[in-house]
């Protein structure tokens, strides 16, 4: 409140706002952490994973205990940012960002704040950022490099201005080949939660409108003007209202998890499961742990995480046609 350009006024505001922070992981966790401590009203945590141990090194809102528990990002990230601010909302939310559900998880909040680490699941957000005429803050670290921009529909050059397409795979360094740092994730991220606290304290004036690109190994920092991008007028999603990724054309079943040796299959719609009697049928075949929101079993070096919808995460490999063998063999099609 005291910081003149946010005063009494924008303190107000940000008490009265609502954030959906898609993806909570190394970014995610210091957005949330930071947009919880400032004040921000109410905010909504949507996360796919669950924690292992070598996400200590970075995602700065969980610990040892959490790990052992095996609970969902979400979940850890909810429990704890209760106790840093016992005063807002919180709403963990443990499901995959898809076309199907992205129009709930926006449906009441100011602004999206991009806490993943993947392109297709940015596209898909801002594709409803631009039909909603939501504002949304993209971020994305690798090594020690970071990149963040503020998309304000109908203002700003929108992530499509920028790229037109994912990167195919395979044709990027990923977590997995280049690893990542700490301090770029809270540069980045302290970035991010900084644009949200503008756009939602009603001080869009004071936006970021260019791409941020920081190097904290080579200690350089460029920043490039993305007007021309977004002045050149043939953007498929500012100029014509082309959404693919909305319309479910461009969505894919399963995803290689950045980091992680792992696969992630998204279960037909409509799926439910009856945990007990997965349980049972698992442990004849290996090693089964479970808790109200997942559940783990070891067979034959492969880690089957199974969440109540039928979505699956299989660890011990990053081939989707293996992740789907193990799946249909000891889950079902
Ligand atoms: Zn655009």
């Amino acid at each position: 409140m005291r910081y003149p350009p946010m005063g009494e006024e924008g303190q107000r505001r940000l008490s009265q706002s609502r954030a959906l922070i898609c993806g909570c992981g190394a970014l995610g966790s210091v957005i949330a952490n930071t947009l919880a401590r400032s004040g921000v009203g109410s905010l909504r945590i949507v996360d796919r994973d669950f924690l292992e141990t070598n996400n200590l090194q970075r995602q700065v809102l969980f610990d040892e205990q959490d790990v052992a528990d095996g609970l969902p990002k979400a979940i850890a990230a909810a429990n704890k940012l209760k106790k840093i601010n016992s005063q807002i909302a919180v709403e963990p939310i443990v499901t995959d960002v898809d076309f199907k559900n992205i129009g709930d998880l926006v449906a009441d909040v100011d602004v999206i704040v991009d806490g993943t680490d993947n392109f297709e699941t940015r596209m898909l957000v801002n594709d409803i950022a631009l039909e909603r005429g939501l504002p949304w803050v993209y971020g994305g670290c690798l090594g020690a490099e970071g990149q963040t921009m503020t998309i304000v529909p109908g203002e700003t050059a929108c992530l499509r201005c920028l790229m037109r397409e994912t990167p195919p795979p395979g044709t990027t360094p990923t977590c997995d080949t280049a690893g990542i740092l700490a301090p770029i994730i809270n540069v980045i991220a302290s970035f991010q939660a900084n644009e949200a606290m503008k756009i939602l304290s009603g001080n869009r004036d004071a936006i970021s409108r260019v791409l941020t690109v920081i190097d904290m190994w080579d200690n350089r920092v460029r920043q490039v003007s993305l007007e021309s991008l977004r002045s050149a007028g043939d953007c498929p999603a500012c100029n014509r209202s082309e959404f693919p990724w909305l319309s479910g054309a461009r969505a894919s079943h399963s995803a290689i998890l950045c980091g992680r040796n792992a696969v992630q299959l998204s279960p037909p719609a409509g799926a439910s499961l009856s945990f007990s009697e997965l349980a049972a049928k698992l442990a004849s075949v290996g090693q089964v742990k479970q808790n109200k929101y997942l559940l783990r079993a070891t067979i034959e070096g492969y880690v089957l995480t199974i969440f109540p919808d039928g979505r699956a995460i299989i660890g011990g490999t990053d081939d989707t046609a293996v992740a789907r063998g193990v799946y249909s063999k000891y889950v079902g099609t």
